[in-house]
């Protein structure tokens, strides 16, 4: 342990992760967890990298320069070599159309962003698909396993000198007792387990939907503003491989499908109301029956796993929020990745830096001040 960090970092999922991957090139870094790396949304499994997204295949924010970024993190972790790497992580992602209608969309996608995708009106390649519209196979996309990225831009972050702290959940800030520190006096951070308090400059808030009311702490209710962020439940099942079934590239359409080897992953619900975290074996089945529309195989594979998370999203921007607290210059917040958490947390983490050094510069789609109940 240092005597103080530049940058303390709470919440080791995709966003303090990376975060601290990036940040420890430049400056001295701690990141803590209150459980570990990937115990929240991140834990949740395998993911899906997908920059001609949704019904009509739109292509999100920055997509190219964050496929870029995440090509990058993926090639300097030990990401791609970690054991069973091919498991949940394979390129391409096909998306069967599931009218007319999506098939007209996804042609014009493919035709206007020939980079990311190609149109394939009669697919002959995947028998086990089922696609009578034709489908889209997204070049550019793909499957990671969420949870093993985590772990990888931790161990990267650890040997580019950060330290690390599991399990420390964070209490409580102040300012140290330094009056006249230039510009600003460091924060004392109360972590728990910890008999004295952590000292840094910075103090960044990774806590995904841990900065939501109603979960979050009574000490984080007093220390922040309401942040305009909105709950999302996602439940996913896991099934063991079908008798015969061959392996498959990743697929988007009713659900998605990863394929992980002798298990498939099968994602996800957006639940905007619900009264807890748990799974529910009704909606998990209705997963799979869905996901079965586009691999018949699946119809009556075996549920092995139940799972829930809740991803944080900025309901009006669908897009992340980054920046520093009002009135507390030196606290920053940096969550709300909702479903584009493999697209944007490389991204944005390799900003960071930058964005410490100038707040003007993150992008005003991104910052807290644009939501007025944020200031
Ligand atoms: C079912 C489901 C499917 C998804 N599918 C995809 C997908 O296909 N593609 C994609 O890109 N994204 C997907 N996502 C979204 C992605 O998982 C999230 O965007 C991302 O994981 C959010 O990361 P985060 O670091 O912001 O939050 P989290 O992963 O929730 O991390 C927050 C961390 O903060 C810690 N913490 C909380 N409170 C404290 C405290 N007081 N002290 C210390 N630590 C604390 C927690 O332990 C946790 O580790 C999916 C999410 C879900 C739920």
């Amino acid at each position: 342990m240092k005597s103080v960090y530049d940058t303390l970092i709470v919440g080791a999922g995709l966003a303090g992760a990376c975060a601290a991957a990036a940040l420890s090139r430049h400056e001295c870094v701690l990141l803590a967890d209150a459980i570990g790396p990937a115990a929240g949304a991140s834990g949740v499994g395998a993911g899906l990298v997908n920059p001609l997204m949704a019904r009509r295949a739109n292509v999100p924010w920055r997509a190219r320069e964050a496929l870029s970024s995440l090509h990058t993190l993926l090639n300097v972790t030990e990401y791609s070599a970690g054991a069973g790497a091919g498991a949940g992580s394979a390129p391409g992602v096909l998306r069967p159309a599931q009218d007319e209608a999506q098939a007209t969309d996804f042609e014009r996608a493919a035709r206007d962003h020939p980079d990311l995708g190609t149109w394939i009106p009669e697919p002959t390649d995947w028998p086990h698909v089922h696609a009578p519209f034709g489908l889209l196979r997204v070049d550019a996309g793909q499957s990671v396993s969420i949870p093993r990225l985590v772990r990888a831009a931790v161990d990267l972050a650890v040997k580019r000198g950060a330290d690390t702290l599991f399990p420390a959940a964070l209490m409580s800030w102040r300012p140290a007792d330094q009056p006249g520190a230039l510009p600003r006096p460091p924060i004392d951070v109360k972590l728990n387990g910890l008999d004295t308090p952590v000292r840094t400059r910075r103090l960044l808030l990774c806590l995904g939907n841990n900065l939501m009311r109603p979960w979050s702490s009574s000490f984080l209710h007093a220390s922040l503003p309401r942040l305009h962020l909105h709950a999302v439940k996602g439940q996913s099942v896991r099934v063991a491989r079908p008798l015969g079934l061959p392996p498959l590239p990743a697929l988007s359409g009713h659900g998605y499908i990863v394929d992980e080897g002798d298990t498939l992953f099968v994602g996800s619900t957006y639940e905007h109301t619900f009264v807890d975290m748990s799974p529910d074996p009704d909606i998990g089945d209705a997963l799979l029956s869905r996901a079965a529309r586009m691999v018949p195989a699946l119809q009556n594979a075996q549920i092995v796993e139940r799972m829930a998370g809740c991803r944080a999203t900025v309901p009006g921007t669908r897009l992340p929020m980054i920046g520093p607290v009002p009135d507390q210059p030196d606290v920053w917040v940096f969550t709300g990745l909702g479903s584009k958490g493999l697209l944007l947390a490389p991204l944005l983490s390799g900003e960071l830096h930058h964005y410490f050094r100038s707040p003007a510069a993150i992008p005003d789609e991104l910052q807290l001040a644009r939501w007025p109940q944020n200031r």
